[in-house]
């Protein structure tokens, strides 16, 4: 597709856009840039367009922008929306706080709270990208690097192809190569939690388990977050084991059914239900790494987004929200700037302290998720107020509207 004339600053009106990477993160960007009428090409290394089948959370401050992009009623008809979120103690169940996330989300904060399959989340965004340009994505092209001028930026491919652009945008996930040439090498440190995930039709459990909600359940080296997708017809789980022994970074790592009921011996009897029902082969574990923020991510034409500019611990379940914002506020960057390294440089000062806070703060949860004691999590979790610590800074943020101001912006 062409570009479409757009009123703006002159020099990147015209802007031809490369994105590497075609998951969460990048297909909403292509969406954002398609609809501010911009030429676009996402280049993705898989020869298909899918994601696995595992849940995903959506707040307020992502879904502004999928309404934006005309997605919201689409991911709605598929999502289920829990009333609540509780935090329960690991073998009692007892309820230490809530999260209100029904109305009270969407009437506090503009937007619902939507748990979605990540597969249809994937799916509804590569449709929508494809109904504004049918030529936007690239399959089958493994991005390796880029070179850049004061004229240009170009991806280099796997198979040979060089592709030519005015932006490179980096959204090729946790792995990302871009990265690697922006910032180097950042070693990871794992965790020490291996996450295992699950996903079971809820006709297999007794009528009213869990009520709808969402939980949180908390204990002495684990947690486990639970909650339903599909209008109801499928519970997700995912369960954060301490553990000494690295496994890789990947969503389709098998391990023994055994070992996740052995590593939640003890826990309370709706966790063991769960971990009973699931089919015995679809036990799948992945090892969960900590990177450190970084303090920049751009070149003069290329720069970061999502996992690929700042992968965080799931412990917020922000991580794809954080890709959703950095899409929107980088299109508007691009838009209102009238240079390249300008719009880059604003995207990056309004987006790196609050994404680097979503890091801070998902890597604290762990520590009061994991407390040794019923005495400890009871003390810790009484000198806080999730509701309102996430109202305040996390679920309030509009990426469509909050105001951009060059130099470092604050969380
Ligand atoms: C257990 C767990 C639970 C989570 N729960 C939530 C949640 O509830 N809510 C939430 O918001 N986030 C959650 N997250 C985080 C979320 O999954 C990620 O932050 C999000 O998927 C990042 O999106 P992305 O587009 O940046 O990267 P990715 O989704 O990883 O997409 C990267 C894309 O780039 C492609 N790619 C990679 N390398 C190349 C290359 N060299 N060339 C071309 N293409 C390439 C990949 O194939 C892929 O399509 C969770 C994460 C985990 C591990």
């Amino acid at each position: 597709m062409g570009a479409i004339h757009r009123e703006g600053p002159v020099s990147n009106r015209d802007a031809k856009i490369l994105i590497a990477g075609a998951g969460l993160g990048g297909l909403t960007a292509a969406a954002c840039l398609l609809i501010a009428g911009y030429d676009v090409e996402v280049y993705e290394q898989a020869p298909e367009l899918g994601e696995i089948g595992a849940g995903v959370q959506q707040s307020a401050n992502s879904n502004h922008v999928m309404r934006h992009i005309g997605v919201l009623d689409r991911l709605e008809a598929v999502a289920f929306r829990p009333p609540v979120t509780e935090f329960r103690i690991f073998n009692t169940g007892e309820v230490l706080q809530e999260l209100k996330l029904a109305e009270g989300h969407e009437s506090r904060f503009g937007g619902p709270y939507l748990q979605l399959h990540r597969a249809d989340f994937h799916e509804i965004l590569a449709a929508r990208v494809i109904e504004l340009d049918p030529a936007a994505i690239h399959l089958n092209s493994t991005a390796t690097g880029y070179e850049e001028s004061a004229d240009g930026v170009t991806l280099l491919l796997a198979d040979g192809r060089r592709i030519n652009g005015d932006i490179l945008i980096g959204a090729d996930g946790i792995k990302s190569v871009i990265r690697r040439q922006i910032v180097g090498d950042i070693a990871p440190s794992y965790t020490g939690d291996a996450a295992w995930r699950l996903t079971v039709p809820t006709d297999r459990f007794r009528d009213g388990f869990l009520e709808g909600k969402s939980s949180i359940w908390v204990g002495p080296d684990k947690h486990a977050v639970v909650y339903f997708l599909r209008g109801g017809e499928l519970l997700n789980c995912v369960m954060a084991v301490e553990s000494d022994e690295w496994d890789t970074e990947s969503w389709t790592e098998k391990r023994p059914w055994e070992e996740l009921k052995g590593a939640l011996a003890g826990w309370h009897e709706d966790i063991q239900a769960i971990i009973d029902a699931v089919d015995k082969d679809r036990c799948f574990r992945w090892a969960l790494n900590v990177y450190e923020p970084v303090d920049n991510w751009n070149t003069a034409r290329a720069t970061l987004m999502g996992d690929a500019a700042h992968p965080t611990l799931p412990y917020l379940a922000q991580g794809a929200a954080m890709a959703v914002e950095d899409a929107a506020v980088l299109t508007r960057c691009i838009e209102q700037s009238s240079s390249v390294a300008g719009a880059l440089s604003l995207y990056q000062d309004n987006r790196i302290d609050r994404t680097a806070r979503v890091v801070r703060e998902s890597h604290r949860n762990r520590a009061l998720f994991h407390l040794q004691s019923v005495e400890e999590l009871k003390a810790q979790f009484a000198k806080r107020n999730m509701d309102k610590e996430r109202a305040d800074w996390l679920y309030s943020y509009n990426p469509l509207t909050v105001t951009l101001e060059p130099g470092r912006v604050a969380a």
